[in-house]
């Protein structure tokens, strides 16, 4: 436990959350701040900070918690869809280090936007597959 991580204190009892399913190595509870009605934070009950950090296995479990918490909120509150997020390192938004993915409900018209894209030139993406087999 990190004395100074919000979700640590989550796990331990400490700081109150509504739990939407628990098991040994993970917890789901309701974000503070919904998208949406339902929105849902998947963490590993270890502190681990990011997608760097986490050792695989614990990642495993955290993505099995993943999947049930979808089916769950499909099932329960009739949602069509959602989205998975994980924000990784400050750059990409994350506020809170401690790994957490979003699972986030999709209602029609809720007017949820998804991220910008734009076009690319060959050479760009040429650049980048020589970059990371460099
Ligand atoms: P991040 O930007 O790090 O990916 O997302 C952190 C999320 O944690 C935010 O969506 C925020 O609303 C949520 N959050 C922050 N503090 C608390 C808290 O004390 N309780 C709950 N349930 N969610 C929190
Ligand atoms: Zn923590």
């Amino acid at each position: 436990m990190d004395n100074s991580c919000i979700f640590c204190k989550i796990v331990a009892g400490e700081v109150p959350s509504h739990k939407v399913y628990e098991d040994g190595e993970t917890l789901a509870f309701l974000d503070i701040r919904p998208v949406n009605p339902g929105h849902t934070l998947v963490i590993p009950k270890a502190h681990y900070k990011n997608m760097e950090d986490v050792p695989e296995a614990a990642l495993t479990a955290v993505m099995a918690t993943v999947k049930k918490v979808g089916a769950l909120l499909k099932a329960k509150l009739g949602v069509l869809g959602y989205n998975i997020g994980e924000n990784n390192d400050p750059i990409a938004g994350q506020l809170v280090p401690h790994l957490h993915f979003h699972v986030m409900p999709r209602r029609e018209g809720d007017g949820y936007q998804l991220w910008p894209q734009r076009s690319q030139e060959a050479s760009e993406a040429d650049a980048v597959i020589a970059k990371l087999k460099s």
